[in-house]
């Protein structure tokens, strides 16, 4: 496969949106690492992603969305908890896990009924999500078992060949990944601190 190697203008984002829109696979810059993203909503958009990365179908993704209200396209679930969270976080790297709706396939969840989302704090990322018009499953763009890719060189490195568009970025802000906060019980819980 061909990948397209494109510089962040507003017209590329917007081709890579489509093509994000159409069940592609589009590496993008966020402030934690780069991510590799696909339809949410599509099956199997999102087995590609999992192919493309070799990791296993069990190992849910962050999804990203480009506002904070579009939290319910994934979740009918909105707390007092959630939205202060919101409030203090969003944008910016906190991953909420909710409860998901039915839209969201469990393909995107590893199998499971939460799902986990966030709102990054990256203008590219943003518009490429807005653009696209559906929430964003994206993993890190890095091969299993490699380290998170912080810099475009990585993941070309890494998916070139193996993805639809890599979008170019800075080197990632904040350079680790998102910390993941479960607000499904009822005291929050850590899961994941980077
Ligand atoms: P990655 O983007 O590659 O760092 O992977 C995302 C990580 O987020 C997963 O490996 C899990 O640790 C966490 N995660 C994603 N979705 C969920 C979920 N529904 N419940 C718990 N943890 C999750
Ligand atoms: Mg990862």
């Amino acid at each position: 496969m061909e990948t397209l190697i494109l510089d962040p203008t507003d017209e590329n984002i917007a081709k890579a949106a489509k093509i994000l829109a159409d069940g592609g696979l589009v590496a993008f810059p966020t402030e934690t690492v780069y991510g590799l993203g696909a339809d949410a909503l599509n099956e199997d958009a999102v087995k590609r992603v999992y192919e493309a990365k070799g990791r296993p179908s069990d190992n849910p993704m962050i999804v990203h969305i480009s506002r904070a209200s579009d939290i319910g396209q994934t979740t009918r679930m909105l707390s007092p908890t959630i939205v202060s969270l919101i409030d203090n976080f969003w944008p910016g790297p906190l991953t909420i896990v909710v409860k998901k709706r039915d839209e969201i396939p469990k393909t995107t969840t590893g199998g499971l009924d939460t799902v986990a989302v966030r709102l990054p704090d990256n203008e590219t990322a943003r518009k490429l999500i807005n653009l696209a018009g559906v929430p964003v499953a994206a993993p890190s763009a890095n091969l299993s078992g490699r380290p998170s890719p912080t810099t475009f060189e990585h993941v070309v490195e890494d998916l070139n060949g193996k993805v639809d568009v890599i979008l170019k970025g800075e080197p990632c802000r904040v350079g680790i990944e998102s910390t993941v906060l479960d607000v499904t019980g009822d005291t929050p819980m850590i899961l994941k601190q980077p």
